[in-house]
């Protein structure tokens, strides 16, 4: 498992003790499986972490081991001597985990797989080949001599298994294969997370499908839908589940997708919450780094202040025109 760890990253990991492993906002599987792993992995080491997220644990990951140890932003402590942001292209991804003010002296490290990352850390290792952050932890495992046990095992094929859909996406090349067979040669249930994480769904969610997808648009290549706080509501949802657009991104005649979510920001005003996909040869990560967030060329997000319709007769033409652009020099797959 030949992988390019930088030095000064492994130099920083041995030397400290207390660590916080942190990942982003929204968080997927790919999120806690990384944070999580890392956590498991540190202490394997004999150091003492924990693990923080910005938002409560959703219930679908409350599966993974170490799940109910993770702290929550208002237990975060400021004594740490080393901060490990893992999954996230910028630091406003780890919410009010962190503060910059009280952790102004902590070192950062990232450890990250988007190819819109930043470079925020005193060291970073940002590998956008990798197609989960969970799988370049298999490399970092490796390069501690720390062999995964089935808890990490378990915690890293999560991140790999929900990243790629199923090893379904377009970045599952023969490494991520190895990768994921390590990890299930290590002790990993590779049937009980794909059952766990992708093949369930509750009820109220195919009623709030119904309901969203009854709105679907087809302009020129781009299918988008819009959630409404009140059908959220309605629904009994607090967020949207991002297994809706791959729904739209199999769209036959669309080349992007894309999801816009109603929602509040800080300062109590109407924002939205956009989710872009993009089919092979399409991409759509330049277009949420321009727009102020991040992701890789086929998935992509951020999120925009005001209303549903505003955002919606923004971004659109901003994605049609994208996408005009792209299929002349590159023919559709
Ligand atoms: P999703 O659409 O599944 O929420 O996100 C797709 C990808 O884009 C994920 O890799 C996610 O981390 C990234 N992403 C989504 N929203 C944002 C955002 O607001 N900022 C940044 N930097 N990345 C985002
Ligand atoms: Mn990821």
């Amino acid at each position: 498992m030949a992988y390019h760890i930088p030095d000064d990253l492994l130099a920083a990991l041995r030397a400290a003790n207390h660590i916080l492993c942190v990942s982003h906002v929204n968080a997927d599987g790919d999120a806690y499986g990384s944070v999580l792993g890392m956590t498991h992995l540190l202490h394997r080491l004999g150091k003492r972490a924990v693990a923080a997220m910005p938002d409560p644990v959703i219930p679908d990951f409350t599966f993974l081991p170490g799940a109910d140890a993770i702290i929550a932003p208002d237990a975060v402590a400021d004594d740490y001597d080393l901060i490990v942001c893992l999954d996230m292209s910028s630091p406003d991804r780890m919410g009010a985990v962190f503060d910059p003010l009280r952790h102004a002296a902590i070192p950062l490290v990232v450890i990250d797989h988007h190819i819109t990352n930043t470079h925020f850390g005193a060291a970073n290792w940002v590998a956008a080949s990798c197609a989960a952050t969970s799988q370049m932890l298999v490399y970092l495992a490796d390069a501690l001599d720390t062999p995964p046990d089935p808890t990490i095992a378990a915690c890293l094929l999560t991140g790999i298994v929900t990243d790629t859909l199923c090893f379904r996406t377009s970045n599952t090349t023969p490494e991520v294969l190895e990768a994921a067979m390590h990890l299930q040669r290590a002790g990993a249930n590779l049937a009980a997370i794909v059952q766990r994480t992708l093949n369930r769904l509750p009820f109220s969610t195919l009623a709030l499908w119904s309901q969203v997808l009854a709105g679907a648009r087809l302009e020129e290549g781009v299918v988008w839908v819009t959630v409404s706080q009140t059908q959220l509501r309605a629904a009994g949802h607090a967020d949207d589940d991002s297994r809706l657009n791959s729904i739209l991104a199999s769209v036959n005649e669309a080349d992007m997708s894309a999801v816009f979510t109603e929602k509040v920001n800080s300062q109590g005003a109407p924002a939205v919450e956009c989710s872009f996909r993009a089919k092979p040869g399409f991409a759509v990560g330049d277009l949420a780094f321009q727009l102020g967030g991040g992701g890789h060329a086929p998935a992509s997000g951020c999120t925009l202040d005001g209303t549903l319709d505003a955002v919606v007769a923004r971004v659109i033409p901003m994605m049609i025109a994208a996408r005009r652009a792209q299929a002349t020099t590159e023919p559709r797959a």
